[in-house]
């Protein structure tokens, strides 16, 4: 049995003051929730005061992008090391928001895992096609070229400690969710793809986010899915009561 995972990517939205009340109203009523993992991830500006809310809570904290290299002349960026040090325990990687508007290739998603692996942060890797891609027939062609991409090098006792988050850029932000049937689809492909690379225990032990639009109307029906191990969520991360919904309809014990 895989543990769900429900992580609200709050990508360049809050203060850290606006942090504070969100993650305290998430951690008083979802404190009893323990068949869920629950993760927030802030701005790098509210990590250090999120991760001081959160201390000792059955919320975990993760970071949205990090730089490959350890230290030096790369002005604007932060490293795992750095992200350890504000105690995240996770990061995503390879979101479609920085592979199209920051150009992110698989190649530096690659680095980027490999830095975190390195730092003992556990990457959640972000994978999907655009509308034009679905349309053309491709959707398995670049899920699979960005997998394989990003995962290159990796073994499979490190992949142990890796997420992947399917987002079909389609339905990101758009109100525009893929279908149960559509989102378990690509999560069997891409579980397939790990079996066949890594073996078939390393597939069964993975955890394949969905992300694209998830609301508390529609989680039910893509969590029930065999696949879906949970939700990578933006939009409805940023509602207390919103994500409050979300968490407690990935758990079996509510
Ligand atoms: C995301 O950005 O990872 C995401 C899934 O956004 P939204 O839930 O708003 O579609």
């Amino acid at each position: 049995m895989r543990k769900p995972i429900m992580a609200g990517n709050w990508k360049m939205n809050k203060t850290i003051t606006e942090a504070l009340d969100l993650v305290r109203q998430l951690s008083m009523e979802l404190k009893d929730i323990k068949d869920v993992d629950i993760l927030v991830c802030p701005a790098f500006t509210a990590l250090h005061s999120v991760s001081q809310a959160v201390e000792g809570s059955n919320i975990k904290m993760g970071a949205q992008n990090l730089f490959w290299e350890e230290k030096g002349a790369f002005t604007g960026e932060v490293s795992a090391l750095m992200l350890k040090d504000t105690h995240c325990e996770y990061v995503i990687l390879g979101h479609s928001e920085r592979r199209s508007i920051f150009k992110e290739t698989n190649d530096q998603v690659n680095k980027k895992i490999k830095a975190a692996l390195k730092a003992d942060l556990l990457p959640i890797l972000c994978v999907g096609e655009r509308l034009q891609e679905r349309e053309d027939d491709k959707t398995y062609d670049v899920i699979a070229d960005q997998v394989k991409g990003s995962l290159a090098d990796i073994s499979a006792d490190e992949l142990k400690n890796i997420i992947i988050a399917y987002e079909p850029v389609w339905a990101i932000g758009t109100g525009k969710v893929a279908s149960p049937e559509q989102a378990q689809e690509v999560h069997a492909f891409i579980r397939k793809l790990i079996s066949d690379n890594f073996g078939v225990e390393t597939a069964q032990g993975l955890r394949i986010q969905y992300g694209g639009s998830v609301k508390p109307d529609n989680i039910k029906d893509l969590i029930n899915q065999p696949d879906i191990d949970g939700a990578l969520v933006g939009g409805a991360s940023l509602k207390a009561e919103d994500f409050i919904q979300l968490v407690q309809a990935c758990s079996i014990e509510d």
